[in-house]
């Protein structure tokens, strides 16, 4: 039986929604698991993706593959999206107005997935799918629980690998944030991940009551 995302993939292919059809090559919907428990949504198609058809082939999906495979996953594990399907002119930012026509596509994607974790890579799918305006700079490496597609889902922002690969300190940063998926996957936390190690509980009162006292039930 046809997957309801590739029947949902056919006609988005010729989708003429905004201007960015008369440009692109073609449309980059997504490729992956359909049915992946971890999204990631990225910005939109460079040059490489318009011209193959699928998300993070480049510099920047070579980056996103490496830092898959450090956690024991592949590209096929996971479903990788963007948030625009086409290829903005010379790679500019997407605008405001190719967001609202194209956004869309990406949340009955993710309603066709059913993830539990979404993965925001950069600034533009962290602001979109969060729903707030807080930068990624802030906000990277922090889960957020929010409802997509009618689902409770898990969100992570993390840095984009494109701006990793340009600035040393940010892809220490997004090798951090990357190794912590394993555990967001294990059990959804509700709260941030704590990176300090928390102070160790006091002694228990009947802990520090003398093994013979206990022996003789004394208590
Ligand atoms: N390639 C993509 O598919 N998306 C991006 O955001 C960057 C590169």
């Amino acid at each position: 039986m046809i997957h309801e995302l590739a029947a949902y993939e056919e006609p988005t292919l010729g989708c003429t929604r905004c201007a960015l059809a008369a440009t692109r090559t073609q449309v980059v919907f997504g490729s992956g698991d359909p049915d992946a428990e971890l999204m990631f949504v990225g910005e939109a198609p460079g040059f490489h993706e318009d011209q193959q058809g699928v998300p993070f082939v480049g510099q920047a999906g070579q980056l996103l593959e490496k830092l898959l495979n450090g956690i024991g996953l592949s590209r096929t594990d996971v479903y990788i999206a963007n948030v625009l399907k086409c290829r903005p002119p010379g790679n500019r930012d997407p605008q405001p107005e190719e967001i609202e026509a194209c956004e869309s596509h990406l949340f009955r994607q993710i309603e066709l997935i059913r993830p539990t974790l979404v993965a925001t890579l950069g600034n533009f799918a962290t602001k979109l799918l969060s729903g707030k305006p807080s930068g990624i700079t802030r906000v990277h490496g922090v889960p957020q629980q929010v409802m997509l597609g009618g689902n409770e889902v898990t969100l992570y922002p993390l840095y984009h690998p494109a701006a990793a690969l340009y600035t040393r300190s940010m892809l220490s940063v997004l090798e951090e944030d990357f190794a912590r998926i394993p555990l967001l996957l294990g059990k959804r936390v509700a709260a941030p991940v704590m990176i300090v190690e928390p102070e160790p509980e006091p002694e228990p009162e009947q802990a520090k009551v003398p093994e013979l006292a206990v022996q003789l039930g004394l208590f």
